[in-house]
């Protein structure tokens, strides 16, 4: 997973992540293991892909082990079975590289404290359950199903960044990544398309920009616009 997803988030955005490590780690048995000597993970994301603000550190007594600790960086875990086995999606490399995207726009919120696309995103605190277990319990999933996007880390700034992300990787990608798990019905709200093309002049004039510096700007009326229709539904 690492070599096939990894390379296409260093080449969409070298200025986000030409020189962080990144680790992108197949679910099994074993990582779930080490998440759980992570004492308060604040768990983002479905389980066929995640990732925490703490994930990297979480991972590293296994990621050690198999030589591939180079520092602090993205981590997210990818659920390649259930991926495989899910109704409804794109041929799985690309469903998986879409799924990167989402999570590897988390990290991006990390790298800005101000930032409130992590804002807000107070889910519960894990104690250490198995990830599964934790995704099964009542309360957790009373929580999403109440919560709107902007609580649960997925408001206007992660979508901008998603947006510019998906946009890039899409130019250095020889398929098109036509799904990118960013707003959409699932979150009650517009289409992702439909946030990209209230993007679409931002989204060319600043393709070599940092994300994060994009997200220290105001965004296109257009765009704010959406988001606060849709927050009204
Ligand atoms: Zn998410």
């Amino acid at each position: 997973m690492q070599d096939l997803t990894g390379p296409v988030l260093r080449k969409a955005s070298p200025a986000d992540f030409g020189r962080t490590p990144i680790y992108i780690v197949r679910a099994e048995p074993e990582v779930e293991r080490f998440l759980s000597i992570g004492v308060c993970l604040r768990l983002e994301c479905s389980n066929l892909a995640f990732t925490t603000p703490q994930l990297d550190r979480s991972l590293r007594p296994y990621l050690e082990s198999r030589g591939r600790w180079e520092g602090r960086g993205f981590a997210c875990v990818l659920d390649t079975d259930k991926i495989q086995a899910a109704p409804r999606t794109p041929p799985w490399l690309e469903a998986a590289i879409g799924m990167v995207i989402h999570e590897a726009t988390h990290w991006l919120g990390y790298q800005d404290g101000a930032n409130p696309a992590t804002a807000g995103c107070e889910p519960g605190k894990y104690n250490g359950q198995h990830i599964d277990d934790l995704l099964r319990c009542p309360a957790w999933q009373a929580y999403y199903a109440k919560a709107p996007a902007a609580a649960t880390g997925h408001g206007a700034p992660f979508i901008r960044a998603a947006c510019h992300l998906w946009h890039r990787a899409n130019a250095v990608y020889p398929l098109p990544i036509t799904r990118c798990w960013i707003a959409g019905e699932n979150y009650g709200l517009s289409r992702p398309e439909t946030y990209a093309a209230a993007l679409a002049t931002e989204l060319r004039a600043t393709a070599n920009t940092p994300i994060v510096n994009i997200l220290r700007t105001r965004p296109p009326e257009a765009f704010a616009e959406l988001w606060k229709r849709d927050c009204q539904r």
